[in-house]
């Protein structure tokens, strides 16, 4: 069935074994994000078998799925006040900035007879999520007397919103942040986390502070590159995942449309540069299931025109192969296709 995505199983257990060694050799523990997949058990699976210790993710939806498994569940997205009693059922860990969600994640876990675990978010220069070292020395103090919370950590995220790379100087802030709360609070911290993916050229570099001990990560996992500058790591694959569709017409046609121009299927003004006649494809893929920027075609002869929710459309002229109707158009995915692809419930997941 089309459109598919297909897992290499062993390229991706051999991914997870890779990035985790690198890790343990460093002193830290990786936390491994699963929202990419959406918590696919067959790939939950291949991370517990490489001796992941913690999964991570952003959604209930799919904490719910790592019920069972032998590992600790995290929530990574700030909880919402209104899922609070679902947090405390299907995550031991939960990130937070907040005194009020921490007070009715309390109030839950005592409820529920728990200790529910917290890491506080500190803000670096990302403008994500996260608050100042010291407002988190303080919200720390405030939350010593919640009988059912325990502050387990400090983390951060890095090189999402704003793009921010980790270095020396906004990584430091960590230890020095962690060292105030302990003494302040005259507890001790696990984990003093460093961000995600990002973070991993730092910790090849062996340019990360020795008290950073924790990573969530999840592209590296996958793509096998870490994000800070792209760099593939050593020994890793970038195509565990390829997705399929099926071509429904090729025709020549002009390569600007014909007529008066108004918007796109998207509410987007299209602009389009004449290249004469070209051979066109379209395949039964749209952008309601996948990102088309992020699609690599495994034919090099093959461009991207555009496309709209069910459909896209690609310049075939200068392929490697005279393609027909039914044939398929084969593509390594880029993080984005990964999550939509998995996602969408009209693409098939297939494991080799
Ligand atoms: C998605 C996410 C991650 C994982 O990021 P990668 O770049 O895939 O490693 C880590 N932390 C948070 C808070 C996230 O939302």
């Amino acid at each position: 069935m089309y459109p598919r995505i297909t897992v290499n199983t062993s390229k991706l257990a051999h991914n997870f074994s890779t990035v985790k060694r690198i890790a343990d050799d460093a002193g830290v523990e990786l936390f491994a994000v699963t929202k990419s997949f959406t918590a696919n058990p067959r790939i939950t699976s291949l991370l517990i078998n490489a001796g992941f210790k913690g999964l991570a993710d952003s959604r209930i939806l799919n904490l719910k799925k790592l019920v069972g498994l032998p590992c600790k569940k995290m929530l990574i997205r700030l909880p919402m006040l209104s899922e609070v009693s679902k947090v405390v059922t299907y995550a031991d860990i939960s990130l937070n900035s907040n005194y009020d969600v921490i007070n009715a994640l309390n109030k839950e876990a005592k409820k529920q007879n728990k200790i529910h675990e917290i890491m506080l978010m500190i803000e670096l220069g990302d403008l994500r999520e996260g608050i100042s070292p010291e407002h988190a020395i303080e919200l720390s103090k405030k939350i010593q007397s919640f009988s059912n919370i325990r502050l387990i950590g400090i983390a951060t995220n890095l090189t999402c919103y704003g793009g921010i790379l980790p270095s020396t100087e906004n990584m430091r802030i960590m230890p020095d942040t962690a060292e105030k709360i302990e003494r302040e609070c005259d507890i001790g911290l696990r984990y003093i986390n460093g961000g995600n993916s990002s973070t991993m050229s730092m910790l090849i570099n062996k340019t990360l502070p020795k008290k950073i001990n924790h990573l969530r990560v999840g592209e590296v996992l996958i793509k096998g590159t870490e994000t800070g500058y792209q760099q593939r790591i050593a020994g890793c694959f970038d195509d565990c995942f390829i997705i399929e569709a099926e071509i429904i017409e090729i025709e020549e046609k002009d390569s600007v449309p014909t007529g008066n121009i108004g918007l796109d299927a998207f509410g987007q003004k299209p602009t389009f540069t004449d290249k004469g006649r070209m051979m066109r494809a379209i395949v039964a893929l749209g952008k309601q299931d996948t990102d088309p920027e992020g699609l690599i075609s495994l034919d090099n002869g093959i461009d991207y025109i555009g496309g709209s929710g069910d459909h896209l459309i690609f310049d075939i002229t200068r392929a490697s192969k005279q393609y027909r109707v039914g044939d398929i158009l084969q593509f390594n995915c880029s993080y984005g296709v990964i999550l939509r692809a998995f996602t969408s419930e009209y693409v098939e997941k297939r494991f080799l």
